[in-house]
């Protein structure tokens, strides 16, 4: 007996294939989640960067756009090798000076003191996705508006909530450290600093306060920017679309285009199946620069006791792949072949 088309919605996940797409998980959805997230990505920053022809009438500067990257990527690894990797998942030992520039580099991304950032990050991955998490997108629910007032709401708008994450429950060890909460408490001067940095090295080297002020808008301003969406993005767009091919509990993917611009924190669905992990991107081919950093301080022998993922550790969080567990009889043939061979 076939299902009638009202019964669809409670047909059970196997027959999917052979039914027409009316579940939330069918494909149409996959695209039009994927569409609205690029505009959401993307439309800002279009809008910001044809805005700059029009108030200066010319493009950027090899300068700008050096102490832009630069900046960037001093920003990037501070939160992704430091708040995160090790001071909210003690991926590594540090050394101490290593320590204290992490949490200083971190805090040059203005994106909030470092006790803060890791206490909310630890919520996140305690609830992950369910009731609790700081910064879901399904919060919501998942229809299609739900789901974009979710990502929203997990990309910035979490950030305004009237709750904080309690820092003494959270990150307790990071509050005993003397050298991390002052470096936490005077926040306001890293960003002061960062900010300062592109319009100070802008205006030496040019001498001229037109070179400060490029510098300042495209080294301070675009870059936090740029910075600020990217991270969010782990967020929001990392917690609804991308390849789940480890197992976790929550929504976590792995988003390829976002590999470069967030240091390797785009192969989401693998740090949550293994959040202790120093790599994220452990798949061949996937880009995380970060993991090649911390592995330069390993080396350079400022990090040790990395949790470096090893083949047996990767495979027991893989997902049976596709194809393994309901194969067809010609598929199953070719993979005995395979294995008799
Ligand atoms: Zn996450
Ligand atoms: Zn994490």
């Amino acid at each position: 007996m076939t299902a009638s088309p009202d019964l669809i919605e409670d047909a059970p996940k196997a027959q999917e294939a052979e039914l027409p797409i009316a579940t939330l998980g069918g494909d149409s959805k996959r695209s039009i989640e994927q569409i609205t997230l690029l505009l959401f990505i993307t439309v800002p920053f279009v809008a910001l960067l044809a805005a700059v022809p029009l108030a200066w009438g010319w493009g950027v500067s090899w300068l700008d756009l050096g102490l832009m990257t630069a900046m960037y990527f001093i920003g990037c690894h501070g939160i992704t090798i430091g708040y995160h990797r090790y001071f909210t998942h003690g991926s590594f030992k540090a050394k101490r000076p290593l320590r204290i520039a992490l949490a200083i580099m971190g805090s040059l991304a203005v994106e909030g003191p470092v006790v803060r950032w890791v206490a909310d990050h630890r919520k996140h991955h305690k609830f992950s996705d369910a009731e609790g998490d700081p910064h879901s997108p399904w919060r919501y629910g998942e229809t299609v508006p739900a789901l974009m007032k979710g990502l929203w709401w997990a990309h910035v708008g979490w950030m305004f909530d009237e709750e904080r994450t309690p820092q003494q429950k959270y990150a307790p060890d990071l509050i005993k450290d003397p050298a991390i909460r002052a470096i936490s408490r005077t926040f306001i001067l890293w960003t002061a600093i960062s900010l300062l940095i592109p319009p100070l090295v802008g205006g030496l080297v040019t001498w001229s306060w037109q070179g400060a002020a490029t510098a300042f808008f495209w080294g301070s301003l675009v870059r936090v920017a740029l910075l600020h969406h990217v991270t969010w993005s782990i967020n929001s767009i990392c917690h609804a679309v991308g390849k789940r091919p480890f197992k976790s509990r929550d929504r976590s993917g792995n988003v390829w285009w976002l590999a470069i611009l967030s240091c390797g924190e785009s192969w989401h669905n693998l740090h949550h199946a293994d959040p202790t992990s120093a790599r994220h991107g452990v798949l061949r081919g996937q880009i995380d620069s970060s993991a090649r950093l911390i592995r330069w301080f390993e080396l350079a022998g400022w990090a040790s006791d990395v949790r470096w993922p090893n083949a047996g550790r990767i495979e027991s969080r893989r997902k049976p792949r596709p194809g393994e567990e309901s194969a067809p009889a010609a598929g199953s043939e070719k993979k005995d072949a395979a294995q008799a061979a």
